[in-house]
């Protein structure tokens, strides 16, 4: 899969520069986020299945959250049902937005599959003339897409984050046990 294959590269013939960047402004939070839309969007945003491509022997390309499918950013922002609740708590102004303001049947028309609805949350320009959204539309679901990123990209780490002290956490209490145990053992000899 090409690492740009969600970036609209036919956007910016006649624009200064992508929504990504113009629903920004001034603010550092915004511009972080942004950032991390932009990552997931070229390609740069590293999830299981890239350290894999790198790390074949060493690392497995399976989510370290749910642990039933390939991470790749498709798993991150559509399937993973560890990310379920933050999922469908930023992703329903998404649907609202576009199902308000575009023909009855569009969504399912064209967000019928994880593919598509991938593509609206990286890069919604690839829907423009579809949905028939003006600027400030466009704007509107970008910052929306913006918060949908961020908001999983900072579960993930977290989630993942909690997992790795815990299984720090596991193992020093084995190394322990196995002193008690053998300890133990020697007393009793
Ligand atoms: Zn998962």
């Amino acid at each position: 899969m090409s690492s740009l294959k969600f970036l609209n590269l036919n956007f910016g013939i006649a624009e200064s520069t992508h929504p990504v960047w113009d629903s920004v402004g001034q603010n550092m939070i915004e511009i972080r986020k942004a950032t991390t839309k932009v990552r997931m969007l070229t390609g740069s945003y590293m999830v299981q299945a890239d350290k894999h491509k790198f790390n074949q022997y060493t690392i497995d390309p399976t989510c370290l959250l749910c642990h039933r499918e390939i991470e790749d950013i498709l798993h991150v922002l559509t399937t993973c049902p560890v990310l379920d609740s933050e999922r469908k708590e930023y992703f329903t102004p998404i649907k609202q937005l576009v199902t308000e303001n575009s023909p009855p049947g569009t969504w399912k028309l064209l967000f019928n599959n994880k593919l598509a609805v991938t593509q609206l949350v990286l890069d919604c320009t690839k829907y423009i003339k579809q949905l028939g959204f003006k600027e400030e539309l466009i704007l509107k679901l970008d910052t929306l897409t913006r918060h949908f990123c961020f908001k999983l990209h900072y579960q993930r780490l977290s989630l993942l984050k909690k997992a790795r002290r815990l299984t720090i956490v596991i193992k020093n209490w084995m190394v322990k046990h196995r002193q008690w145990k053998s300890e133990i053992l020697d007393n009793i000899r």
